[in-house]
């Protein structure tokens, strides 16, 4: 049984490392930020309530981020174990997490805010299969189409250059003290995430002991 958190700033790649991982070693990969944007696009209450705070680049109140993680934990469908993304983002969501789950490590992807900005606003998600692209490091086939269901490719609501401040405000406001927690009980593994997909994986698998992993199956041509 593995247990991982993984974090990062905005467009640190986590997603991806994390469902890569996810799919080599069985784990379930939980992400929060996935959860909420399934809510808004199937317009459910919950998505109705997260949806401007969510596009504004703002974190969802405490309760609620916490009800959706203990909610999709308590499901117990992880026989192998999970990656949970998105979750802990402030010091109280930290010791809520650690009261109640043992976890193996924390994966830290870490890259210069000056780098996040290039990221963000190249990345579209497929509307339809939520495969996540990044027009700097590989477009797809059909401009605007996802290669993998044809569905169209959109901009994430809250990948804007004003919500994107906002993110990255709190990230270190509110986020880096999570690291500091996490790190005095010497769980933290810090990820160069500047190198390109393939080798943050391979890093991420060394620092786990973890064997190299076969290319990305996922990857775009
Ligand atoms: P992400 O995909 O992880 O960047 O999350 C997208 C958005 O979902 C965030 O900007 C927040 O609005 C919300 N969100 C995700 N995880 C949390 C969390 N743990 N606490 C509060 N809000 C969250």
């Amino acid at each position: 049984m593995r247990k991982y958190v993984i974090m990062g700033v905005p467009g640190s790649g986590k997603s991806s490392q994390a469902s890569w991982l996810a799919r080599d070693l069985d784990l379930v990969h939980i992400s929060v930020g996935d959860i909420f944007r399934w809510n808004v696009q199937q317009h459910t209450k919950m998505g109705a309530d997260v949806r401007r705070i969510m596009a504004g680049g703002e974190l969802v109140g405490d309760d609620l981020a916490e009800k959706v993680t203990a909610q999709r934990l308590a499901e117990h469908d992880w026989n192998y174990g999970f990656i949970v993304d998105g979750f802990p983002r402030n010091a109280r969501q930290a010791e809520f997490f650690l009261e109640s789950y043992d976890i193996d490590a924390v994966i830290h992807l870490d890259l210069p805010d000056a780098e996040v900005r290039r990221r963000v606003l190249a990345r579209r998600l497929c509307s339809g299969c939520g495969l996540d692209y990044n027009l700097i490091e590989g477009r797809p086939r059909v401009e605007g189409k996802c290669d993998v269901c044809g569905g169209t490719l959109v901009t994430r609501e809250d990948d804007t250059e004003e919500a994107l401040v906002v993110r990255l405000r709190d990230y270190h406001e509110k986020t880096d003290p999570v690291l500091a927690i996490f790190a005095r009980k010497e769980y933290v593994l810090h990820i160069d995430a500047t190198k390109d997909k393939d080798e943050v994986q391979q890093a991420i698998r060394e620092a786990l002991g973890l064997p190299a992993s076969k290319p990305d199956p996922s990857a775009q041509p």
